[in-house]
């Protein structure tokens, strides 16, 4: 098998990668180690940033999104006895959209499998060759347990945290960066209309809550827990008893339903530095995780590959090396910037059961509340800054 660029992983940034460079007249091959069905099944990001509308819509598969996605022109951010409204049109311009990152990756598979590049699903003992080459390739076993060897002109490693891709840029020499936060998310997806028209950041004593919703019918919310909590130990009941403690506002009550999915995330920052060796480049989760408190992980993912696209374009189609070349560096500015963002909003969320922490974060939380400079900077870094900034 030959193509021009061999795509590993088919979440939002490979599938993503391959629509933008169909659309250039780039032939792709897209190896996927899980079976559609999963892909499209699993629940995690909901946040899109303008850019990454803009780039969905611009590609061809944003008709659904047009249709069925919520528009949102602000959050609350909450702490005992105040509900505050941050209006994002008013204070940068932007705004953000409430549209599933399993309905995303519906998207873009239906569009793949509609005469688009090949996609293949259920691939797997997947390995990445003479990457310091011009002619790498990948070796794997496809859905019919036959080897195959699949001759590149250039390999994205789009594979998430755990693919094979980071290790082989790394062995050429690089770095990473963790943070290992000492709580994590339980999420769960419910079957009741959200009672809120925009997403609530709260801080509370016993700790984080965040209410989201994924249509008008469906809500996703999240409670701050310690890492080690099991999911067998939460009871929905449990679960909504802590959701209503936290979400408490005199006059206003949270809805409840049936809980379709629930599921506890750990929380951490990593970045992996550079994110290409030769013709192997990195994006999205493969280079680098956030915790989800800014809802970056998917538009940092749209983003690199959007930067991705274009130096792939220029290489191939023009011969010309410059974007590939300042790739890593630039997709790392701007990780680094969503990196500090999602930590501070962290840090200013989640409370450690220190009182002295406790006060800084309530300090800072009336901070942004009051002060249309504080406000304006969360504005704009939670409605994602333009791509090279
Ligand atoms: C459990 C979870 C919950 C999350 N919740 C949120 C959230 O609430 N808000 C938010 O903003 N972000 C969230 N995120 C982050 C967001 O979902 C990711 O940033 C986004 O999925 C990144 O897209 P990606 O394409 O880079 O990686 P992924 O979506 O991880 O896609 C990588 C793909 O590569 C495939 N793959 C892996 N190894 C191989 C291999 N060897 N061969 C072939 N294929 C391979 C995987 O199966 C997968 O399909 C969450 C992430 C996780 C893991």
């Amino acid at each position: 098998m030959r193509t021009q660029v061999g795509i590993i992983g088919a979440g939002p940034a490979g599938l993503l990668l391959s629509r933008l460079l169909t659309l250039q007249g780039i032939d792709t091959v897209v190896l996927e180690n899980r079976s559609r069905e999963y892909v499209e099944a699993r629940i995690r990001a909901g946040i899109l940033e303008q850019h990454t509308v803009d780039t969905l819509v611009a590609a061809g598969v944003g008709d659904r999104l047009r249709r069925e996605g919520l528009e949102h022109s602000g959050i609350h951010l909450q702490y005992p006895g105040t509900r505050h409204t941050l209006d994002f049109p008013a204070l940068c311009g932007r705004s953000v959209w409430v549209y599933g990152q399993t309905e995303v990756t519906k998207d873009l598979i239906s569009a793949q499998l509609d005469g688009g590049p090949p996609l293949l699903f259920e691939v797997s003992d997947v390995t990445t060759e003479d990457v310091d080459t011009e002619s790498p390739r990948i070796r794997f076993t496809d859905g019919d347990g036959v080897a195959q060897v699949l001759e590149c002109d250039a390999i994205a490693g789009t594979d998430g945290f755990h693919g094979v891709s980071r290790p082989v840029v790394q062995a050429a020499g690089g770095r990473v960066w963790e943070r290992t936060y000492p709580y994590a998310w339980l999420g769960i997806l419910a079957d009741a209309a959200p009672a809120t028209d925009e997403l609530i950041y709260a801080w509370h004593p016993e700790g984080f809550a965040l209410y989201s919703m994924r249509s008008p019918k469906v809500s996703r919310l999240y409670l701050q827990v310690d890492p080690s909590e099991k999911i067998e130990d939460w009871s929905d009941d449990r679960i909504w008893d802590k959701l209503a403690t936290r979400f408490a506002l005199d006059g206003w009550e949270i809805n409840t339903g049936p809980v379709t999915d629930k599921s506890i995330v750990p929380m951490r920052s990593f970045v992996s530095a550079p994110m290409r060796r030769g013709r192997l480049f990195l994006a999205g989760d493969a280079a680098h995780i956030v915790p989800p408190t800014g809802a970056k992980g998917l538009n940092l993912a749209v983003a690199d590959v959007t930067l991705l696209a274009t130096a792939l374009v220029r290489l191939l189609s023009e011969r010309w090396t410059d974007l590939v070349d300042s790739y890593s560096d630039r997709a790392l500015a701007r990780v680094w910037r969503c990196t500090h963002f999602s930590w501070w909003m962290t840090s200013m969320l989640h409370t450690s059961g220190d009182d002295f922490d406790a006060e800084l974060q309530l300090s800072q939380l009336r901070r942004v509340c009051s002060s249309e400079a504080a406000a304006r900077e969360l504005a704009e870094n939670y409605t994602g800054l333009p791509l090279d900034a």
